[in-house]
């Protein structure tokens, strides 16, 4: 059994009869009742935080999967909220900081592997200006939070596709 989604979807999640999912479409159908579901990309949000000595904020992951591995800030949109709304409660949950600022920096696409099937994401990040860091603790999902050298982090060493490209754009914006 491979991790592929298509081997994942099987039955109808609403009349439960057997149906396909048709790879080139990205999507389930139901022949049944006619449901069809689409495997779209999720939508993501990540923060580049930088402090007053042009540290980059990052965070110890404390979910799977890559637990304690080193990540960016941030976290799924919600149905219904922006992505802007969904990066500034990410950053109020996961460090309680608030952003002076946000602005769009790029996006990323992310594909990753969890409970045995292929997740794919589409990660928006936003640089965020933050001038307080006094309340910075970390909650939620994360387990630790650390202040890098945008330089020094090893890519190797990162979970994630969009990970490591975000890290190597900073990289090559600082040469
Ligand atoms: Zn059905």
């Amino acid at each position: 059994m491979t991790s592929n989604p298509a081997n994942h979807f099987k039955y109808c999640p609403r009349c439960a009869a057997r149906g396909n999912f048709d790879e080139k479409e990205k999507a389930f159908k139901c022949h049944s009742c006619g449901f069809h579901f689409f495997l779209n990309s999720s939508t993501a949000v990540t923060a580049i935080i930088f402090d007053w000595n042009e540290r980059l904020l990052m965070v110890r992951r404390g979910i799977e999967p890559h637990y304690g591995k080193l990540d960016f800030p941030g976290g799924f949109v919600d149905p219904g909220e922006s992505a802007e709304q969904a990066m500034i409660r990410e950053i109020k949950e996961e460090l309680d900081l608030v952003p002076d600022k946000i602005s769009y920096w790029g996006s990323f696409p992310n594909e990753y592997l969890y409970s045995g099937t292929i997740v794919n994401t589409t990660d928006i990040v936003f640089k965020c200006i933050i001038s307080d860091f006094s309340k910075l603790k970390h909650l939620d999902d994360v387990m630790d939070f650390e202040f890098v050298n945008v330089s020094e982090v090893d890519v190797k060493q990162l979970p994630f596709l969009s990970v490591q490209n975000i890290i190597k754009r900073l990289q090559d914006e600082q040469d």
